[in-house]
């Protein structure tokens, strides 16, 4: 089975480019953040406080998370429910970031990624899927840009979808959930030896992808 491993911080442009390539090349999408995201929703919901381990350790085992694929989209089932728009409110976000800090939720939810990995083609984002999940992954990518020009691309984003924010605070969340994802103890953030860097600050969508399609084809 061929695997593509792209991880990067949050805004690097992952998740669209990663949707894209996957589509071209005929893989399956494996969006490993809205499963941690899936959990951080549960913990929110529940009302547990997202940065206590032993707290959210005890949801587990009530939480199931399944990815459905229709018409090539990607959907997220947690407990029989569809919560793909959910999952992306900003609050969500800031709670996953704690939740995926508890080694008991990576655990959970690594043999649930690698066994996707095993069974099909696939290109799956993250943070440590180069590193932890899948070392033995065909490519691995790690991809970044400028925290300024990803909290720009946010901004944009947000205004788009009609909602009221501003830079600076754009700007120190992705600063926040940065650090937060690059020095937890477990599975940090951070390029794999054997990744191939690139920054997307000076390059637009059809530039990144461009850049990302012609790395992958020369290598699988
Ligand atoms: O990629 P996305 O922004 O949706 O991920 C949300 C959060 O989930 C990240 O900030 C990170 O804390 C966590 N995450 C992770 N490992 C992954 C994917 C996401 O820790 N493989």
């Amino acid at each position: 089975m061929i695997s593509v491993a792209i991880d990067g911080p949050s805004g690097a442009g992952k998740s669209s480019l990663a949707k894209r390539l996957a589509k071209e090349l005929g893989f399956i999408y494996v969006d490993t953040g809205a499963m941690y995201r899936a959990i951080g929703l549960y913990a929110l919901r529940q009302g547990v406080d997202p940065a206590s381990e032993q707290q959210v350790a005890q949801l587990l085992p009530q939480i199931t998370i399944e990815l459905r694929y229709e018409n090539g989209a990607q959907r997220v089932i947690l407990c029989g429910e569809d919560v793909s728009e959910l999952i992306r409110q900003e609050n969500v976000g800031m709670a996953t970031s704690a939740v995926a800090a508890h080694p008991t939720v990576r655990s959970f939810l690594l043999e649930l990624q690698r066994d996707m990995a095993r069974k099909q083609n696939i290109l799956m984002d993250g943070r440590d899927i180069g590193t932890v999940i899948l070392p033995n992954a065909t490519v691995k990518i790690f991809l970044t840009a400028s925290a300024q020009a990803r909290a720009e691309r946010r901004l944009k984003e947000l205004q788009q979808k009609g909602m009221e924010t501003d830079f600076q605070t754009v700007l120190s969340d992705i600063e926040q959930r940065d650090y937060q994802d690059m020095n937890r103890e477990i599975a940090p953030l951070k390029q794999a030896q054997d990744a191939v860097l690139v920054d997307t600050s000076n390059l637009d969508f059809e530039q990144s992808f461009e850049t990302l399609r012609n790395l992958i084809t020369s290598r699988i």
